[in-house]
């Protein structure tokens, strides 16, 4: 029986891995499910897969999952540093689907086990991405990516040589306000924005999408995970969302991965990799569908793209202080403390002021990504305090 464990387990990307799971529970034991506020759904899916220990991020949570999993032998736990133990129990696969740059440090401690790590948490790989490469190196770990288009650039490149792409294609969908005028989108609201026309997703990745937030991640995430040169990365609106990414060869080969909007894909890849095995999701009819469409990204509505080129040409720590700035600009926006297109002006506000600060000049470890996370949520705070 394979040992896994889901960290994010009651989110979207953690609820579809354990569809998966559950679809075959002979084959597996699952070890560990973490999770933060909805200490319900924890409790229940840790009895319902029969989880050895349920930790939640969230230490006034602890009381409340102790009670709900008493009398089922199943160890509760609370705490950043109990993620981080959790992430330590061996397991042979282990998804990493918490949100933000919290899933950094127990994504680190899973990798310093040598195991197999699926990783849905692109904000490790955009703070830290060299940090969590090499620790996967010296530790014999694998990480399998499983954002959609990372597992679709990760299939296109089985057998083939990274110094032979000449360019990589990453496509979005727009988002919630891919049509709208450009002078309603000030006005736009959270509720607006976490409406994705294709995907089903947490709040917070839906809103990113809706800004290109999202897809600004994304090409970090394929930069640093893949090694291709930011100019190769070519970020391209696919309404339809059934073509994941594209992978171009100096021959002129162009290899697409085609599939419905459904990550159980990608996560059923990285579940059975280096095997394919049958899974439960739609078969495309392509009569049926008739057509694809394709646009150019605008980047006055999208400004996010232009600030990711920005931030893979300076390298370093600008991605931890990118997503700090973008994770507490999106919680500002959905607080209702600035606008949908404050966030982008804010974030850019960040990186311009802390480019020249000295700590951007120093190597990318756990405790410099925190202290440069930490310095860019403080100056957003600042940048929004001074923009009322
Ligand atoms: P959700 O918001 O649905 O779930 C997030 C998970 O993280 C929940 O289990 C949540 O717990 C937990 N969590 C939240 N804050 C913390 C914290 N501070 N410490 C520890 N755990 C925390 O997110 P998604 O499943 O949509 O996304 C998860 C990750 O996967 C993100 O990095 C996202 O970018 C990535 N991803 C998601 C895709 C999708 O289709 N959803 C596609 C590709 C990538 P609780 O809810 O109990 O508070």
């Amino acid at each position: 029986m394979r040992r896994i464990s889901v960290f994010g387990a009651t989110g979207s990307i953690g609820g579809n891995t354990l569809d998966l799971i559950g679809r075959d529970p002979g084959a597996y034991r699952v070890v560990a499910l973490t999770g933060g506020r909805n200490v319900a759904r924890l409790a229940e899916l840790a009895r319902l897969h029969r989880a050895e220990i349920a930790v939640t991020a969230n230490e006034d949570c602890l009381d409340d999952l102790r009670d709900r999993l008493s009398g089922s032998g199943i160890e509760a736990a609370a705490g950043q540093g109990a993620l981080v133990d959790a992430a330590r129990r061996p397991a042979d696969w282990i998804m990493s689907a918490i949100v933000g740059a919290a899933g950094l440090a127990p994504g680190m401690a899973a990798l310093e086990q040598g195991t197999t790590l699926a990783l849905a948490n692109k904000e490790s790989l955009v703070c830290a991405g060299p940090l969590l490469l090499a620790t996967a190196r010296r530790h014999g770990a694998t990480i399998l990516p499983v954002d959609s288009e990372h597992s679709a650039v990760f299939q296109a490149l089985i057998g083939e040589d990274v110094g032979a792409v000449e360019r990589v294609i990453i496509t979005a969908s727009g988002g919630a306000f891919r049509d709208w005028p450009l002078e309603r989108l000030a006005r736009a609201t959270p509720e607006q924005a976490a409406c994705h026309p294709n995907w089903s997703m947490g709040q917070r990745i839906t809103i990113d999408s809706a800004s290109m937030f999202n897809k600004a991640l994304e090409l970090i995430e394929t930069h640093e995970f893949f090694g291709i040169a930011p100019e190769k990365i070519e970020p391209l609106i696919h309404p339809e969302s059934m073509i994941h990414a594209m992978v171009g060869f100096v021959d002129g080969a162009l290899m697409a991965h085609v599939g419905p909007p459904d990550m159980r894909h990608a996560i059923g890849f990285a579940l059975n990799w280096p095997h394919r095995q049958a899974l439960p999701v739609e078969r495309l009819d392509f009569a049926a569908l008739g057509q694809f469409t394709f646009a150019a990204p605008d980047e006055i509505r999208y400004p996010a793209l232009r600030l990711a080129r920005e931030v893979m040409q300076a390298g370093g720590l600008a991605g931890a202080v990118f997503n700090g700035a973008k994770e507490r600009a999106l919680d500002a926006f959905i607080a209702g403390r600035i606008g949908f297109t404050d966030m982008a002006v804010v974030v850019e506000g960040v990186l311009t002021k802390m480019s020249a600060d000295r700590l951007m000049n120093d190597t990318i470890a756990l405790d410099t990504v925190a202290a440069a996370d930490h310095l860019a949520r403080r100056r957003t705070d600042e940048i929004i305090v001074a923009r009322h």
